[in-house]
């Protein structure tokens, strides 16, 4: 199985939250639940800084998409493929 870990580069990242509205699967949760928390996002900006969130226990977590790679307007987001059992 793969995990796809994002990794912020906390020198470019400005808190524009782009890669927040843009993510595919922060959008469906926001559709379904009205809101986007820690529980249901993929991907939020606190404290100024975009975070990753992978929930272990979650049906659902990042796919890798690349979307938010793509759509960050500081090139500040890169995605780390990790192999586990
Ligand atoms: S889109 Fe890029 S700059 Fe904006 S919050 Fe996300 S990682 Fe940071
Ligand atoms: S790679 Fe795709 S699924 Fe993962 S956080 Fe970015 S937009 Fe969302």
């Amino acid at each position: 199985m793969q995990i796809y870990k994002m990794k912020i580069n906390h020198n470019l990242c400005t808190g524009c939250n782009v890669c927040v509205v843009s993510c595919p699967i922060n959008f469906n949760q926001l559709r379904k639940k009205g809101e986007l928390t820690r529980e249901n996002a993929v991907i939020l900006v606190k404290n100024g800084i975009a975070c990753p969130i992978y929930e272990d226990e979650r049906s659902f977590n990042c796919d890798g998409c690349g979307v938010c790679v793509e759509e960050c307007p500081q090139r500040a987001i890169s995605i780390q493929i990790i192999e586990v059992e």
